[in-house]
């Protein structure tokens, strides 16, 4: 039987369940050790991932001519470190 929070972690890290997912979720990570193991990796890569300072990864972005296109940069920037998270953490190779 496969678990249906098994893939939820990121979501709930990130804020994005629904209150009555999120209360599901955490009744669920009560009894089921690897749903918890998942949060608490995850939790640590994004506690890290926290530190690093605004302005210093602003300054890493290359040159761009508008705000809104490099708004697009952080989002791909973002969204790249989230699929590598679920990668690093989902994948069994
Ligand atoms: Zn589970």
């Amino acid at each position: 039987m496969t678990d249906p929070f098994r893939e939820w972690d990121v979501a709930y890290l990130m804020g994005s369940l629904s209150p009555e997912d999120r209360r599901a979720y955490e009744r669920h990570l009560e009894v089921c050790p690897p749903c918890e193991h998942a949060v608490r990796q995850l939790a640590g890569m994004t506690g890290i991932l926290s530190r690093v300072p605004k302005d210093w990864a602003l300054g890493t972005l290359p040159d761009v001519p508008s705000p809104r296109v490099r708004v697009l940069v952080v989002a791909v920037v973002v969204l790249t470190g989230v699929v590598v998270l679920l990668l690093l953490t989902h994948c069994t190779w």
